[in-house]
């Protein structure tokens, strides 16, 4: 019997309404393969905050950091701001493991039209950098208080950084259509961007030359995202680039409560994160009505980390058919509940 900790942290809203959606199909996913996880449930997120006056205990990198993956929820609530949930939680936790890869697949799925005209079928991944680059610290405001008033901020972009993020595409690409796409803006953004540029080519043409690389200007790539999304396959992007690009991808093909992302440490070095793009959905908790797709299908990446491919495969072919039967929540036009469409995954698994 293999064992995986999983720290788990459901978080607020409809967090800890799908999050235990997910749990039983990944315990039933698995156990036919001798795997067994241990989850270590975590109280944190908002209402940890209003009791404790932040988002999580001053150990718990040090307490997740003994544990396979972190498996989260969403964090978020009216009374919180965004700005304490996001450097007092998500940001330390992709820094301190080092969680340098945003990973995003986005596809359509028979029983969900997208929003774009002749419904094309999507299939793509967008590798987003997910620790420098345009969300920086550096920066400021001066001349407070005076017609002169500015604020500026810089964006980082090291070698080593982007070298990485080019090389973890470069192996996302081989193993799909041999099609790589990089995000750039090098005819306005005259430092960073070339910089970009540069690097992605090189590292390419040292460990992709077999590839097909296009370097595609970001507001050109947004154009072609909605009008021939089938010519995307694999696209690398920077920081701000890959999260606009993502967000517009996912709303493209439907609703956002099916959509997954995996913060990702590919060395192993750290745990990695996963977890639904959607947040915590303040205006239909507590409803039992949140699709947990998006969940569900963070923990096929999840098992797709943890090194059960084929596991992952079978989870994403049951919510596939489970979707493609019409067992969906209202989010998707469907009348079933949070809990029935996580046990028609399990019955379409087992
Ligand atoms: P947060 O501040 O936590 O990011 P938010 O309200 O800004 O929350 P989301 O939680 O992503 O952002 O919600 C955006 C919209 O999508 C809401 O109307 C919400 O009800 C809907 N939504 C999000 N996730 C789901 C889901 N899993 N199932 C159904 N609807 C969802
Ligand atoms: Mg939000």
């Amino acid at each position: 019997m293999r064992t995986h900790a999983v720290s788990v942290l459901a978080g607020d809203g409809i967090g800890p309404e799908v999050m235990p959606e997910a749990l039983a199909v990944l315990d039933d996913a698995v156990a036919p393969h001798g795997i067994r996880f241990e989850w270590h449930e975590q109280p944190w997120g908002s209402e940890y905050y209003r009791r404790h006056g932040r988002m999580m205990p001053t150990d718990a990198i040090e307490t997740m950091a003994a544990t396979d993956a972190v498996f989260l929820g969403a964090v978020g609530h009216p009374s919180v701001s965004d700005v304490e949930t996001l450097w007092g939680m998500l940001i330390p936790i992709r820094r301190e493991f080092d969680q340098y890869v945003n990973l995003r697949p986005v596809r359509s799925f028979a029983g969900i039209s997208s929003s774009l005209a002749g419904d094309p079928e999507i299939d793509l991944v967008i590798v987003r950098e997910n620790v420098e680059g345009e969300y920086s610290e550096v920066g400021g405001r001066a001349y407070r208080g005076t017609p002169h008033e500015a604020a500026y901020q810089q964006a980082l972009f090291t070698r080593f950084g982007v070298q990485r993020i080019a090389r973890y595409a470069v192996d996302r690409a081989r193993e799909r259509s041999g099609r790589l796409v990089s995000a750039t803006k090098s005819n306005g953004i005259i430092h960073t961007m070339p910089f970009w540029d540069e690097i992605v080519a090189e590292v390419v043409a040292r460990d992709g030359a077999e590839l097909e690389l296009e370097s595609v200007l970001i507001d050109a790539l947004a154009a072609r995202m909605v009008r021939a999304p089938r010519s995307l396959d694999v696209i690398v992007a920077s920081n701000l680039f890959g999260d606009i690009l993502s967000d517009l991808a996912a709303g493209a093909v439907g609703s956002i409560g099916i959509a997954p992302s995996a913060n990702l440490n590919p060395e192993r070095a750290f745990p990695s994160m996963f977890e639904p793009v959607h947040g915590s959905a303040p205006d239909i908790a507590g409803r039992g009505i949140a699709n947990p797709i998006g969940q569900i299908w963070a923990g096929a990446m999840m098992l797709d980390h943890l090194g059960y491919p084929q596991i992952a495969a079978q989870v994403e072919a049951a919510f596939t058919a489970v979707i493609g039967a019409g067992v969906v929540t209202p989010d998707l036009g469907g009348s079933a509940s949070t809990a029935e469409v996580g046990a028609a995954v399990r019955a379409a698994l087992a």
